[in-house]
């Protein structure tokens, strides 16, 4: 299929999934994310526990050889059996044998997903019933799952209730959330009650008792796992923790990171087989001998251990399977796991287990609609760096790519990267495009905008032809700066240099100037060294190693500035989060670590500048405001910086609280996620359509979709507080 094609086919799945699955996703996803904001906010000890949760997952996985070893001896001096299966064909074939032709009754378990075990336990002649609500449901419409924790979440009520009253047809049809519950509580009962074998998953295995710990809101795992008098457990290796009291951060932080819920409805701690006898059903009154239970640890390995020697791949094994990074992912929220996954995984996170356990073709297919927003970040329980993990990925498929359209894009093209995707290289290498643009412009700006070559763009690149491109400025930020000698300023209290971001050197070169006034008004000497762009473009389109290269450039370039103990300020968020974030992975530690200390974003440096006593008079005041932060601005906590200053200068400042503005970068250039980035960016401005005031945007990309969606001029936050008579 040609990349023409595959676009098309992208652009239809994502419109009909904005049109079936959509709008439950999104009240579904965004309920978690909002309850689960609410909670962590009122554990005080949330960031202790996420310390160390992850630092006994860091020490599990690095001594995981041992914890298997440990567990095989726990559970058969308990009675029980371990198997070790190599990957999901023999951990199929090996369940396949321990069932035959048996009724079963399955707790919710995506290591049972990722296997396809109900297919080939059918196969058998084994009758398999899932008693989980929500795989239940999807058992009987014979769909996948498409969120990790809430699998039928897609689903409506009405569409829940249609498909009962079809397939069941009971004698009142069931309408209610209550009714449907119940209805399913009790037939799923009943099918317990006759199960001669119970499969569970396990969400953690203490591996010196062979304890398991099983975290459900319906109490299906513990019903399934004790009522039968056979239990089988299949469970990924990465399960392994050394004992149960490693457990407690876990408990306290999963139902928070999974549903908002305080804590989990129903928690099972089982050493199984257990000591108590089983119930005859039949005869009611039996109670037969607890010697007769068996017990069968099915441990996956699956890719697992060569995901444990990956550097990029080694953090997903960290993962408890709460579902937080996609519940707090704006493009999860618009369209699901049906078209943000994979085989079995879904989200943020997925990326990382279909690479491992599937392969690079398997993630290559919905890897793209990470934007990088990093929105998951704080919400990860085990913080896991999601986003670095779809770069490290998308970098590895790059390697893969087509090189049909060079021509195109020719000059543009780093060396180091190797043979990828041609829109890839355009997008990533924007500084490029930039200087040209500037060099030629007014030219350049009407050329790119006509018809025929937004057509062209379309058809070579995938540039969507709605999307309006920018416009350079032939006078760039630096030219501007030099023309005007520079900075000069009597009594200065600070020197800073102001960081000249591409977009803010070529195109939004007003938000530029407007800083350079705040600051020498407040009385900071400014100096726009020149420098390189900071490698975000390229990271974006997981060009790594271009990256590391244009990080290093910065990194020289400011090293006499700091040096000389200059401050380094920053207007464009995603230019701010390098700094601070990514640029742990792409230099030095000593490097990193200088820079990240010494760096501002913009409104964060101001709000600095006027707490130490700088004069807020000679600032531009107003009465009311819409504010979007951007993304990484959120993930920083620095938006509160901007707010504080809007406050102090008198204005009423409405913020917005969706996730992402649904451009994030590149992402809404791209034709085949456009529809999807106005559905997102949709939200944005149905917050700000009653506001009474000027509309800012900290983050070029915000900023821009909000001009496509609303039509008013919006301006970084900078330009507004500036000085009106400099
Ligand atoms: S990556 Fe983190 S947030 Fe996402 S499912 Fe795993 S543990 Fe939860």
């Amino acid at each position: 299929m040609s990349d023409v094609e595959t676009r098309r086919r992208t652009a239809e799945q994502i419109r009909t999934l904005l049109e079936t699955e959509g709008e439950s996703v999104q009240k579904n996803t965004s309920h978690f994310n909002r309850q689960q904001y609410e909670v962590t906010e009122n554990f005080d000890q949330y960031e202790e526990a996420r310390t160390r949760a992850r630092a006994i997952k860091e020490d599990a996985i690095e001594h995981l050889p041992e914890l298997i070893e440990q567990v095989e001896d726990a559970v058969t001096a308990n009675g029980g059996s371990v198997y070790i299966a190599e990957d999901a064909a023999d951990a199929r074939e090996h369940v396949a044998d321990l069932v035959g032709d048996a009724t079963v009754v399955k707790s919710k378990s995506m290591t049972t997903e990722e296997i396809e075990l109900n297919e080939r336990l059918s196969q058998n002649g084994a009758d398999v019933w899932e008693t989980d609500l929500g795989e239940f449901v999807l058992q009987v419409a014979d769909e996948t799952p498409s969120h990790i924790v809430g699998p039928s979440l897609h689903k409506s009520r009405d569409e829940i209730a249609q498909l009962f009253n079809t397939r069941f047809d009971p004698e009142e049809p069931l309408q209610t959330a209550e009714e449907l519950t119940d209805f399913a509580r009790e037939y799923l009962g009943e099918r317990i009650c006759e199960a001669d074998i119970g499969i569970t998953g396990a969400n953690f295995i203490a591996a010196d008792s062979g304890t398991l710990a099983l975290v459900t809101n319906e109490g299906n795992a513990r019903k399934s796992a004790v009522t039968p008098d056979t239990h089988v457990a299949v469970a990924g290796v990465e399960k392994l923790v050394p004992s149960v009291g490693d457990l407690e951060p876990f408990f306290e932080l999963i139902s928070k990171a999974a549903t908002g819920q305080d804590i989990p409805q129903y928690l099972t701690l089982l050493t199984p087989p257990v000591g108590t006898p089983t119930l005859d059903f039949e005869t009611n009154d039996t109670l037969e001998s607890s010697n007769d239970r068996a017990f069968h640890l099915v441990l996956i390995d699956n890719g697992r251990l060569s995901m444990r020697d990956d550097p990029e791949l080694k953090e997903t094994l960290y993962c408890i399977r709460c579902g937080a990074c996609s519940n707090s992912c704006a493009n999860f929220q618009h369209v699901g796991g049906h078209a943000f996954g994979g085989e079995t995984y879904s989200g943020g996170i997925a990326t990382g287990w279909e690479a491992g356990v599937e392969g690079l073709d398997t993630a290559a297919e919905f890897n793209d609609l990470c934007t990088g927003c990093s929105r998951c970040v704080n919400n990860c329980p085990v913080k896991i760096d999601i986003p670095w993990i779809n770069t490290a990925v998308r970098d590895r498929i790059n390697q893969a790519g087509d090189d049909q359209f060079d021509w195109l894009v020719e000059g543009l093209t780093p060396d180091e990267e190797g043979s990828i995707d041609a829109r890839k290289r355009l997008f990533g290498n924007f500084e490029m495009l930039a200087k040209i643009g500037s060099a030629t412009a007014p030219v350049s700006n009407w050329l790119m905008n006509a018809r025929p070559t937004k057509a062209l763009l379309e058809r070579t690149l995938g540039v969507d032809r709605r999307r309006s491109l920018p416009s350079f400025e032939r006078e760039t930020l630096r030219d501007w700066f030099d023309a005007r000698g520079g900075s000069d300023i009597a009594d200065p209290r600070r020197e800073a240099v102001l960081y000249p971001d591409v977009y803010t050197n070529y195109v939004h070169t007003d938000r530029g100037k407007a800083a350079v006034r705040t600051l020498e008004s407040l009385g900071v000497v400014v100096h726009i060294p020149a420098v390189s762009e900071s490698g975000r473009a390229p990271l974006s389109q997981g060009l790594i190693s271009t990256a590391r290269a244009r990080a290093t450039s910065v990194a020289d370039t400011l090293d006499s500035h700091l040096d000389q103990g200059r401050d380094v300020v920053v207007i464009e968020p995603s230019d701010f989060a390098m700094f601070q974030r990514d640029y742990e992975r792409l230099l030095p530690a000593k490097e990193h670590e200088r820079l990240r200390e010494q760096s501002y974003e913009m409104l964060e440096y101001v709000y600095g500048l006027l707490a130490n006593g700088a004069d807020k008079d000679v600032l531009s005041r107003g009465e009311h405001i819409a504010y979007h932060s951007h993304c990484q601005q959120r993930t920083l906590g620095l938006e509160t910086y901007t707010e504080a200053v809007f406050e102090d200068l008198g204005y009423e400042v409405v913020t917005s609280d969706v996730e992402c503005c649904g451009m994030a970068g590149s992402f809404g250039y791209k034709q085949e996620y456009y529809d999807l980035s106005v559905d997102i960016g949709d939200d944005l401005r149905s917050e700000f359509t009653d506001v009474d005031g000027p509309i800012v945007a900290s983050g070029t990309s915000c900023l821009e979709q909000l001009e496509s969606l609303m039509s008013p001029r919006v301006q970084h936050p900078i330009e507004i507080i500036a000085p009106d008579n400099y």
